[in-house]
Formats: C-alpha cells, structure tokens, sequence
C-alpha cells in the first residue's frame, strides 16, 4: 500500500501488515463472492490483530490508530471482499464512534474493550421504509416509561442484520413542534440483540456486496433501559450528524480496495491478452483507460486520507469526507466501468472478480447518503466557507484599452444616489447582463450603513432608475439601472465600444 508523508511510523506498519492480511486472504474473499457466507472467520482474524479497536483510545481496550487507522485497514479489507469491509466499517460507525463522542464513563467501559477485541459487531439503525434521505424523519418511537424506553417501529437496509451484537438506534423521543424544528425530537440508543420484541423482518436481495447481511429490524414494545441510551434525550440528531463525516470517509474508503484491484485485472489482463497480433494493453485507447483509472485511484485515495487526517486533527471535515465520498463513489463506478471494456468480454464474466466490483460500485453512491445529498452539503458548506474566493472580481472599464477588465477596490467617499446610479451604469458596462451585489456597492461607498444603503436604492427604485432584487428575507440582495437609470446617469456615448477592426 503506498504511505503518505504524513503518516506516522504506526500508520506505516499498520499498512505493511493490513496489505500483507489482504493479499493473504483474498482467496478466501473470492470464495464468498461464490458461497455468499457471512466472513465470521476474516473477521476474527482482524479482530485478533486489534484491528476493530483502531478507532478506540488505548486506555479504553483499543489501539488509537485514528481515522487514517480505520481507512488504512478499510481499504485493505476491501481489497479481500466488501462483506468484510462491510461488517468492519459497520461496527466502527455503528456504535462505537458514537459510544465514544457521546457515551458516558459506564457505557465506554461496558462496550468499548468488547468492541475493540471484536467481540462485539455493530450496526447502525437510521434508514425505515418511509425514511431514507430525509433522515430527521424517523417515524420509530422510543417512549419513556420509569427506568426504560419502549420503542416500536421499523428500521431498513441495516448493514450486519441478524449478525450485529449492539445496534445504534435512532428514535422519535418527541412529537412537539419545536423540537421537531430545533431537530431535537430523536434520541440515540443501543439496543442489544435478543432484546424481546426485536426481530429481523427480512433479508434483502442485494445486487452485489455478497455476503454481508442487509436487512429490515422490526420493534415491537421493545423495551431498553435508559442506561442504554447515548447522550442525552433530544440530542440524538446531534449525535448522527456527527458521525456522518467520518461514516463517509469511511465508507469511500472502503471503495479504495476494488479500485485497486480492478486496476490490478485490468492491466494484467492487457498485457497477456493478444489481439491483431499484439498485446491489446499497446491500443492507446486501452492505455488512456488504465491512465484514467490510475488517476481515479489515485485522487480518490488522496480525497480520502487528507479528509481522515483532518479529522485525526478533530476538526469536522465536513467538505473534505463528503468530497471523498462523492468523488469515490462515482470514480469506483466509472473505474470498473472501464477496467471490464478493456478486460472486454471476461471481465463480465463471474471468473473474475471485477464482475463483483461492477455490481458494488452503484450502491456506493446510495448508502451512506446519495450523491445527491453529497452534492446539496458539497454546494451549500462550500459556498459558505469558500465565500471569499469565490466572490466575483471587481470590474472596471480600463482607461486605455477601454475594456472590462478586473480591478482592486477604490471605495468612494461620496454616498448619494447619483453616485450609486453611476456605479451601476459603470457596473453595465463591465457586467451588462448582471446585477451589482450589495455587497460589491457597500465596498465602494466608504462607511455607508444599511438603512442610508436601502434608502437610497429603495428610492432609486421608486423613480423607476433602478430594478432591486431581494433575498428570500427580505433584504435588497443585488441592483441593476434600469435603461432609464443608465440614460440618467451617462450620455449613450458613455457606453459605446467598437473593436479597432471595425473602425478601420
Ligand atoms: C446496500 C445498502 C446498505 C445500507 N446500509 C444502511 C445501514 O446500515 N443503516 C442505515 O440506516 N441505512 C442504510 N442504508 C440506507 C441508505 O442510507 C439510504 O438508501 C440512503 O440514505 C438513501 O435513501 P433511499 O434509498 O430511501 O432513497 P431516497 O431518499 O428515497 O432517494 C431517492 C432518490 O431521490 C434523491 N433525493 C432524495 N431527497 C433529495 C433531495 N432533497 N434533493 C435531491 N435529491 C434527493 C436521492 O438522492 C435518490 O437519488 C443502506 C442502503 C443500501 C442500499
């Protein structure tokens, strides 16, 4: 497995002993794809390597390898199969990171040490029949009676269904309007397996992940003590979110191991394959596919450690997990994509196990949140925090070359409505389809308040010499002349420009 700079010496050594694991055990991983069994005995092979407390401090049973551990060894066991990347990225995400951040001094001693010698699988309970991307719209119950929580609903699509000792479960704790808004309206619980009332409902037919259980759990009067819940009541939307970051780095790093492996096929198979009397891997068109795939590879796996060290830093790493799980998923799919046309029609087959990586990528880009929903926290977070540098550059009319080109801020000290339309007939003219942001006009008028701001716009506006735009709150957000504002403010000769071609 290639290092990274900033990896410490016990990264390095866990990624010699998680690579040698996977090219040790990727025969049996192959086997799963045909017998579709749940790896019990892989993963007890990682668990005995302290592999399941890599997440968890050592004072408390584990191993303190951090974010970047648990990728490390995601990725390696994704190379053997996903079923045993599944039920170990699962139970990291399931419980124990939870127990962790938000458990108290009597759970983390109760679970940890068990979780950390892999005596104890996870599972994590958010997704229902009627709930999916909207995940604050849990419909199951927990109810509070004495010293324990009744709790009656459905939960979908658990990873480690029926196999999983502990399930982090979310639950309705309130039905009252202001909680639902402040999003304090659901609790975390762990709820054992055995509880009575707790069943598994059905095993879904997946299209690929073979072997590793993916079910529906159904809740009936199931009764958990309160001890049993993490955090306190209402603060279970603040403990999921939490967790998603690091459950999405996770995740695309358990997609690190396929990509590497289909590459692996792809180019093995081109260099022996022979076509028109030579290796087909010397078609450029085969060589630009495997460049692309080495790119692919590569990124995403930059994607991913830099988002694992930020959060080995504690900081959330929101932009950067999302980014990885967005980038990965769809890199993994379009990798395997293309590692199948160059290996043509074997790599369809089920001989090789690229054909299982084709049926896994899709799902990459549903479970753990949609692309979608990547793409909505990606657009949202990004233009928030990127704010500066994404704000468009100031223009102006360059006095000689008499074009628009960009300038440094000259602020103004002169604040009068006449001036504001002349701004915005000097803004037609580098901008002419655009709107002038206020912000861009409060930059140039040195020292001007909002209210004189708004007054001076509002009654622009009213003389019919400017068309305002206003936010969803209310607020004037942007200000264009009208064509009666720009003949006020300029002569036509103001705005005219000819390219030297013409006049000649
Ligand atoms: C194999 C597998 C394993 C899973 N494992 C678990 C697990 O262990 N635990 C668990 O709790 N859940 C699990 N899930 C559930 C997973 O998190 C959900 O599938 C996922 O959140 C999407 O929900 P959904 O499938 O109901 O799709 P929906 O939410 O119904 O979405 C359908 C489509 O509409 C789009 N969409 C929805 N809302 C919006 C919006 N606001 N804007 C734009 N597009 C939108 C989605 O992106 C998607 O393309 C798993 C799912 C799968 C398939």
């Amino acid at each position: 497995m290639e290092t990274y700079p900033w990896w410490s010496e016990k990264h390095n050594k866990l990624a010699d002993e998680a690579k040698k694991f996977a090219d040790e055990n990727i025969p049996r991983g192959e086997e799963i794809l045909w017998t579709r069994e749940f790896p019990s005995d892989l993963l007890k092979k990682a668990a005995e390597r302290g592999w399941f407390g890599a997440s968890i401090p050592e004072e408390q049973g584990g191993t303190d390898m951090g974010a970047t551990g648990c990728c490390i060894i995601s990725e390696e066991l994704s190379r053997v199969c996903f079923a045993l990347a599944g039920a170990y990225i699962t139970t990291i995400i399931g419980g124990t990171e939870q127990l962790l951040r938000f458990g108290n001094d009597e759970q983390r001693k109760r679970w940890l040490p068990r979780i950390a010698k892999g005596e104890l699988l996870g599972a994590i309970c958010i997704s229902e029949p009627v709930v999916g991307s909207d995940a604050a719209g849990i419909e199951t119950t927990a109810k509070r009676e004495g010293d324990e929580y009744v709790i009656n609903g459905k939960k979908k699509f658990i990873i480690n269904t029926g196999v999983a000792d502990i399930y982090c479960l979310y639950a309705k704790t309130s039905n009252r309007p202001q909680d639902i808004t402040k999003h304090n309206h659901l609790s975390a619980f762990i709820t054992e397996k055995d509880t009575p009332g707790f069943t598994v409902e059905r095993i879904n037919e997946l299209s690929g992940w073979f072997g590793l259980p993916n079910g529906y759990l159904d809740f009936n009067e199931v009764r958990v003590p309160v001890k049993n819940r993490i955090g306190a009541e209402g603060e279970g939307w603040k403990i999921l979110v939490n967790g998603l970051n690091f459950e999405r780095n996770l995740f695309a790093a358990g997609m690190l191991g396929p990509m590497r492996e289909a590459t692996r096929y792809a180019v093995g198979h081109a260099q022996r394959r022979i076509q028109f009397g030579q290796p087909i891997i010397e078609f450029q068109v085969n060589q630009f596919k495997i460049a692309d795939m080495i790119a692919r590879l590569r990124t995403a796996r930059l994607l991913v450690y830099h988002a694992a060290h930020l959060l080995d830093m504690g900081e959330k790493a929101v932009l950067e997990a999302s980014t990885a799980k967005l980038f990965t998923s769809e890199a993994y799919r379009e990798l395997v994509s293309d590692a199948v046309q160059v290996m043509g029609g074997d790599g369809w087959t089920r001989f090789y196990p690229v054909e299982s990586f084709l049926r896994d990528a899709k799902v990459n880009e549903m479970a753990a949140g949609t692309s979608e929903v990547m793409r909505t926290v990606i657009y949202r977070l990004g233009l928030r925090t990127m704010a500066e540098e994404l704000r468009m550059p100031h223009r102006r009319v360059h006095e000689k070359l008499k074009v628009p080109i960009s300038t440094a801020k000259s602020p103004t000290t002169e604040i009068s409505e006449k001036k504001i339309l002349q701004m915005l007939a000097e803004d037609y003219r580098v901008n002419p389809d655009l709107y002038m942001s206020r912000k861009d006009i409060e930059e140039r008028l040195a020292g001007i308040s909002d209210e004189q701001l708004d007054k001076l716009l509002t009654s622009l506006e009213a003389k019919g010499l400017a068309f305002l735009y206003k936010g969803k709150r209310g607020n004037i957000a942007l200000a264009k002349a009208t064509y009666k504002g720009l003949r006020q403010a300029k002569p036509l000769e103001y705005y005219k420009w000819f390219p030297e071609w013409i006049r000649e």
